[in-house]
């Protein structure tokens, strides 16, 4: 499949999945010395391939109509720090509201979330879309993180290949489930 189609496809999936608004998150691949990445604001039920900017790996647009993502420059920052060729941002749910709990997601919740995401890492709310942000979460991915909760905002996973990353995303979307049930159950019986 190509890169453009596998990028639409997995956008959607994120929606279909719950872990995204229809325009919340964004989708990127390096491929060489260029990355491709969902268009800002264009509701995933509209996406096309053709809505999907080329940027060269300094910034500049070198293919497309559509302005890129709002946060090209954490997906930027994430491929010049790392020999990643994936990114997945989401606003999954569950993660949100395990850390606005007070609580965090723990690689020995279930065997699953071991067996596909390396190191989690959390950061404190700082404004999206910014060269903060993006300088924050790189920071994050060269310390071995492949999985960044962005707190009051989602997530960012990484990975070699779309598929690869959304799964670290499910994988831990899916922790946070049992986590907050768990919570939950605890409370009621107490
Ligand atoms: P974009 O539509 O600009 O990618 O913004 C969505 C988002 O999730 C910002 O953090
Ligand atoms: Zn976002």
């Amino acid at each position: 499949m190509d890169p453009r189609s596998q990028i639409v496809k997995y956008f959607m999936e994120t929606y279909n999945k719950g872990l995204n608004t229809l325009m919340g998150g964004n989708i990127s691949v390096r491929i060489g010395d260029s990355v491709l990445i969902t268009p800002s604001g264009v509701p995933k039920t509209e996406l096309t391939i053709n809505d999907i900017v080329k940027l060269s790996i300094s910034g500049n647009v070198i293919e497309g109509t559509r302005k890129p993502s709002s946060e090209w420059r954490m997906h930027l920052s994430i491929y010049k720090v790392s020999n990643y060729t994936a990114v997945i941002h989401a606003h999954a749910p569950s993660i949100i509201t395990l850390y606005l709990a007070g609580l965090s997601l723990d690689l020995n919740t279930v065997s699953e979330t071991k067996a596909y995401i390396r190191k989690i890492s959390d950061i404190e709310f700082i404004k999206p879309g910014t060269q903060e942000l993006a300088d924050e979460v790189s920071m994050r991915v060269r310390d071995g993180a492949d999985l960044i909760v962005l707190k009051n905002h989602g997530v960012v996973a990484v990975g070699y290949s779309l598929p690869e990353a959304l799964n670290k995303i499910e994988v831990a979307e899916d922790t946070a489930k049992i986590l907050l049930t768990l919570r939950l159950m605890t409370n009621i019986k107490a």
